[in-house]
C-alpha cells in the first residue's frame, strides 16, 4: 500500500477517537442537567406536599376557631336569655342558639373530612420527604460520576489531540489539506475501502480503471462521486457486482 495511505490511515483513526472523545464530553454536561433536573423535580414535589399539609392544618385551625366563636355566641345568648324579660326575644334568642349548634355539627364535620385529608397529605408529604431525600443522593452521586468521567475524557481528549497532531504531522504535507477538507465535509469516513467494486463510502459504482488503480495504489484516488480517498487491502474483494 501506499505509504501516504498507510499514514493517512493512521490519523484517520486518531481523529476517530477524537470525534468520540468530543462527542463523550459534550455528553457530559447534558447527563449533569438531568441529574439536577430530577433533583429539582423531587424537591419541587416535596415542597408542594408539605405546603398542601400546611393549607390543610390551617384550614383545621380556622374550623376549631369558628367553633369557638360559635360556642362563645351560644354563651352570649344564653346570657342575654337570662336578662331579658320579653318572651319573644326569649325565643329569637333560642333560635340564635340553634342556628349556632347547626353550625357547629355543620363544622365538625367539616372538621373531620380536612382532618382525613391531613392524614393522607402527611403521608404524602412524608413520601415525598423520602423522594427527595433519595434523589439528593442519587443526583450528588450522578454529579460526582460526571466530573470524574469528564476530567478522565479531558485527559484522554488531550492525549488524543496530541496523538493526532503526531500522526497528521507525518503526511506528506500536500496531501493533509485533501484529508482534511475531506474531513470537514464528509466527517470520520474519509479514505474507505473498495469492496466488490462500489466505493465504501457512498456505494457508487467505480469505473475500472479507478479500482485498477486503487489497487496498484500508485496515487491516492478520489471516488469521482463523493471524493472520499479508496485504499485497498489484500482482503478485499475488488470483483465487481454482475
Ligand atoms: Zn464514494
Amino acid at each position: 500500500m501506499l505509504a501516504d495511505l498507510e499514514k493517512l490511515l493512521i490519523l484517520q483513526d486518531r481523529d476517530r477517537r477524537l470525534i468520540r472523545l468530543r462527542a463523550e464530553v459534550a455528553d457530559v454536561e447534558p447527563q449533569r442537567r438531568l441529574a439536577n433536573a430530577h433533583r429539582t423535580a423531587a424537591d419541587q414535589e416535596a415542597d408542594a406536599a408539605k405546603q398542601a399539609s400546611l393549607r390543610l392544618e390551617s384550614e383545621r385551625k380556622r374550623l376549631e376557631l369558628e367553633v369557638e366563636s360559635k360556642k362563645e355566641q351560644i354563651s352570649k345568648y344564653a346570657a342575654q336569655q337570662w336578662q331579658t324579660r320579653k318572651n319573644e326575644d326569649y325565643k329569637a334568642l333560642s333560635h340564635e342558639i340553634e342556628t349556632c349548634k347547626r353550625a357547629i355539627r355543620d363544622l365538625d364535620d367539616q372538621q373531620i373530612a380536612v382532618m382525613e385529608q391531613l392524614e393522607a397529605a402527611e403521608k404524602r408529604s412524608a413520601a415525598a420527604l423520602e423522594a427527595q431525600r433519595k434523589a439528593r443522593d442519587d443526583a450528588k452521586k450522578q454529579l460526582e460520576q460526571c466530573d470524574l468521567a469528564e476530567a478522565r475524557l479531558r485527559k484522554q481528549l488531550a492525549d488524543a489531540e496530541t496523538a493526532r497532531a503526531e500522526a497528521a504531522a507525518a503526511v506528506d504535507p500536500l496531501v493533509l489539506p485533501r484529508y482534511e477538507r475531506i474531513l470537514k465535509n464528509r466527517g470520520d469516513k474519509v479514505l474507505v475501502g473498495v469492496e466488490r467494486g462500489v466505493c465504501g463510502g457512498c456505494h457508487m459504482k467505480l469505473v475500472r480503471q479507478d479500482i485498477i488503480n486503487t489497487q496498484n495504489s500508485l496515487e491516492i484516488i478520489n471516488c469521482p462521486n463523493c471524493g472520499r480517498m479508496l485504499f485497498f487491502t489484500p482482503d478485499m474483494d475488488v470483483r465487481p457486482h454482475d
